[in-house]
């Protein structure tokens, strides 16, 4: 398989340390609020990638991380940590928003079948191991402690600035640009290992170290779990591209300075989900989830297929109206596969050649609309039912789209998207009086006050809200 890699810049030939075997980490979600559809492209690309593996033979060992603590407002070691802000929204202690958020992702990564990692590990589960792997690098002369906190000393690395597609200065423009300059840091580009001194004190979760009771940094725990389940080596590790610096580059800091030799020979980076303001985040707050998009009657795979559609490596648009394209594909495609008899005796080196062509089509850089296009090159294919049904059930151990056992119901065909849901609502839009004065207008309308019913569209027209009369009731939105 032939793979881009972040490190090289270059399609390379994916060889893994020992042959056959894959030993593949994958950053986890900051569990904090619900995952938009944005960080589930990047989980649905790393999923292919983990699936088209299997496929071509390797036996395949996955590990994620649950970011349930460190990571701050800002990926540059300031601000207050975002745990603890979904706790103060929520009026929950962080625990508690940790576990409802973790259980959120994964009934959205099964809805999008999306395989669970077979290692799946809470960054608050092994501090130990961020201790003594801290305790290491001081040990060691990569880390010192200022102010309370431990740093690492990028001064110490021949290299910091792995990831060479970017330029030096774009790269240290999250830490220039920081809220406010750490006095303690020796060098800009140094980052926290290990916090007691922190502007916010009301931090939730602290433990006993070496150097004061406190919490790690964010980049640590995918060091820390990385080499505790995964060993000293790696072959593949895979993330949203605004991961690749600081985060991946911290933690190649730290995980080459703990060994003492390479790390990770191959980075895999998923381009963003961009909607019209630019890309997706969760900072932003209105944001897109699944259970929004069932909400307005997409099928979950439907937005499995718009992500297969397009190549990992380049950004991709969100819009409602190619969304509807894809769900009339998806649609469409299982009426095809629904109609093909299960007849005849399967062909098993049509089968084989099938694959093959598969693998080949795939294995270049993980090109999943030429995977899509296989599927559909099958469905012309000159053979018998059950050959072309057997195909496509290989074909669907890599696409995972339901391509057998889904049916075409409505549930793939969307709903009218001009109605708002809740999340979508702009800030100081008063819900509560556009719906008090919706019903006023019903209840004119039955009483035949057809004069009073305008006078509301009217009001309602000034207040910038568009309204429908439709079978189900009003709709209504910002215009
Ligand atoms: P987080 O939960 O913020 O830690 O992010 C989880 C994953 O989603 C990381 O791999 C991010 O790089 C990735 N991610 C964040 N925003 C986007 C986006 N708009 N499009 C694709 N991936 C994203
Ligand atoms: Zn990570």
């Amino acid at each position: 398989m032939k793979l881009y890699n972040t490190l090289t810049r270059s399609k390379d030939e994916f060889i893994p340390n020992e042959e056959g075997k894959v030993k593949m980490y994958t950053c986890g979600p900051t569990v904090y609020h619900f995952a938009h559809i944005g960080n589930l492209r990047t989980y649905i690309m790393e999923d292919v990638l983990e699936k088209f593996l299997n496929f071509a033979g390797y036996e395949v060992t996955r590990a994620m991380n649950i970011t349930d603590v460190g990571h701050l407002s800002s990926d540059g070691d300031t601000g207050e940590d975002k745990m603890l802000k979904g706790a103060k929204r929520e009026k929950k202690t962080v625990m508690e928003i940790a576990q409802f958020y973790t259980d959120a992702f994964f009934s959205d990564c099964k809805k999008l079948n999306i395989k669970k990692p077979e290692i799946v590990v809470p960054a608050t589960s092994c501090v130990d191991d961020y201790i003594h792997l801290i305790e290491t690098l001081l040990e060691k002369g990569y880390a010192y402690i200022a102010g309370g906190n431990v740093y690492f000393d990028t001064s110490k690395l021949d290299t910091y600035y792995v990831f060479q597609n970017f330029k030096e200065e774009d790269l240290a423009v999250g830490v220039r640009d920081s809220v406010e300059e750490d006095e303690n840091k020796r060098n800009k580009a140094d980052f926290v290992l290990w916090f007691t001194k922190s502007k916010f004190d009301d931090q939730e979760l602290k433990w006993d170290s070496p150097w004061g009771n406190g919490y790690p940094g964010w980049h640590i725990e995918c060091s820390g779990i990385s080499l505790k389940y995964l060993g000293d080596t790696l072959d593949i590790h895979c993330g949203g591209i605004d991961n690749a610096f600081p985060h991946h580059t911290n933690e190649i800091a730290q995980s080459e300075a703990y060994t003492g030799k390479k790390w990770c020979n191959n980075w895999f980076h998923v381009l963003h989900l961009n909607d019209a303001r630019g890309k997706m985040s969760k900072s932003k707050g209105d944001f897109l989830t699944v259970s929004l998009l069932e909400e307005k009657g997409y099928d979950p795979l439907v937005y499995r297929m718009f992500c297969l559609q397009s190549h990992y490596r380049k950004p991709l648009v969100f819009t409602f109206e190619s969304l509807d394209n894809t769900a009339g594909a998806y649609n469409k495609l299982l009426t095809r596969i629904a109609s093909i008899q299960n007849e005849g005796e399967i062909d098993e080196a049509v089968v084989a050649e099938a694959k093959e062509k598969f693998i080949n089509l795939v294995g270049n850089d993980l090109n999943t609309s030429l995977g899509l296009t296989a599927v559909y090159d099958i469905l012309k294919l000159k053979t018998n039912g059950a050959t072309k049904l057997a195909i496509l059930k290989e074909y669907d151990k890599v696409l995972s789209l339901d391509l057998l056992t889904n049916k075409p119901t409505e549930k793939a065909k969307p709903k009218a998207t001009e109605e708002l849901t809740p999340a979508e609502i702009p800030e100081g839009v008063d819900v509560a009086k556009i719906e008090e004065l919706i019903a006023k207008r019903l209840e004119a309308k039955k009483n035949r006050d057809f004069a009073l019913a305008d006078s509301i569209r009217n009001e309602l027209s000034e207040m910038n809200i568009a309204i429908l009369d439709t079978k189900e009731g009003t709709k209504w939105s910002v215009k």
